[in-house]
């Protein structure tokens, strides 16, 4: 899935535009910036390629899923709808806002099931925030119904999932705003950055003042007008956003790739009857950045995902001991562990995270295993992949 395995002279043209003007601040400097506009470019190109009205660019995807939950009204007292099969950062998100995260169980697609959210609906629930896991899609529109249903608002964490669609339409675009990250491990990357996007100009005017101290870009002036709203400094920097356009324009060659690849991998892996694979709704619309399966067997996966190790299959996750993206092992979580010490409203508002059950989570998630597909791959590299695969399966 990294886009770095790719980087070339596009990527360093971009940077030194930049760097030849000196201009590293995406605001102002009109002259002296000599017509770069990285940031701003980034976000027209992203906009376009995805079908969204608007998009923002910030610092991190974490930053972009702040600025949502704060654009979107999301803060202290309320309650988010999240899945228990994400990175970390999306509860920590919801955290910092303030709100309290609720678990509800995925299904086979991985990602958070749309018949779940009744059963931890509350009248403090405000919002649900969907995650498109290892590049695929969730059961997003039945999600955005049930949402609409509730008067809920939906937010999506695309982090993982930039150039995926669900029936030709762009993950992130189906709530009322959606998270892109391009941290150096993403789809595409610029060192460090993301995305919010959205069709509501006023959530996006929201977004980019949040973004930037409470500023207003809409003026000529960054500084002298009014200040509307605090905000705080989740900016991205011209640097990055130079890395980031040149890697846009490489995405579709990216998902050229993942797909190639991926399909021959599961292709070989189809003849195994004890594997079956997870629930892609649209596998035209997969950006193929993992393959993931289930073995009928907790045991039979551990068994394979150390096997697979073993015979130098590498990148390949049994996330079920994951400390990072299963909620099994958040420790941190459980005991709330932070640096300060949280609003005391919010340490009451938590529920005992420590014993939240998702059984039907657990049995997924038991029995998957992820394998990164990277574009990178020689044909030779696939296909001695494809050989040690078949021989860990076969044992
Ligand atoms: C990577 C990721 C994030 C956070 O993105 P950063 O840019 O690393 O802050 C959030 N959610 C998911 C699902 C991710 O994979």
């Amino acid at each position: 899935m990294p886009g770095f395995e790719l980087f070339g002279d596009e990527e360093r043209k971009e940077v030194q535009d930049v760097l030849d003007t000196g201009v590293l601040f995406r605001y102002g400097f009109d002259q002296a910036r000599k017509n770069h506009w990285k940031a701003r470019t980034f976000e027209a190109e992203l906009a376009q390629r995805i079908g969204a009205g608007c998009c923002h660019l910030c610092s991190s995807g974490t930053a972009a899923l702040s600025i949502a939950l704060a654009s979107c009204g999301v803060g202290a007292g309320d309650e988010v709808i999240v899945p228990p099969f994400t990175f970390i950062a999306t509860i920590e998100a919801v955290l910092n806002a303030g709100a309290v995260p609720v678990f509800a169980e995925i299904d086979e697609t991985l990602c958070l099931d749309p018949e779940a959210i009744s059963d931890v609906v509350t009248p403090r629930t405000k919002a649900v925030l969907p995650v498109h896991m290892c590049g695929a899609m969730a059961r997003i529109d039945k999600i955005n119904s049930v949402c609409n249903k509730k008067g809920l608002i939906m937010i999506e964490d695309a982090c993982q999932a930039l150039g995926s669609t669900l029936d030709g339409k762009a993950l992130g675009t189906f709530g009322q705003m959606g998270c892109f990250s391009f941290d150096p491990v993403k789809t595409i990357t610029c060192g460090e950055g993301g995305a919010v996007v959205t069709n509501d100009k006023n959530l996006y005017q929201i977004a980019d003042a949040y973004s930037d101290h409470g500023h207003d870009h809409t003026g000529n002036d960054r500084g002298l007008e009014g200040h509307p709203i605090l905000g705080t400094n989740f900016r991205i920097c011209e640097l990055n956003a130079a890395v980031g356009l040149a890697q846009l324009r490489k995405l579709d060659l990216i998902l050229r790739k993942q797909r190639t690849h991926k399909k021959a991998i599961k292709d070989a892996l189809a003849q195994f009857s004890e594997i079956t694979f997870r629930k892609i709704l649209d596998e035209k619309g997969d950006s193929a950045t993992f393959l993931s399966f289930f073995l009928p067997e907790e045991s039979r996966a551990r068994k394979i995902a150390g096997d697979l190790g073993q015979a130098g299959v590498d990148a390949c996750f049994y996330w079920y001991d994951n400390n990072w993206h299963y909620i099994r092992q958040w420790d941190h979580l459980k005991k709330l562990k932070s640096a300060a010490k949280l609003p005391l409203k919010l340490l009451e508002d938590c529920p005992d995270y420590e014993k939240i059950e998702l059984p039907r989570s657990d049995s997924i998630m038991s029995r998957t295993i992820s394998m990164l597909i990277k574009p990178s791959w020689t044909e030779e590299e696939l296909m001695q992949r494809i050989e040690r695969i078949i021989d860990v399966v076969k044992g």
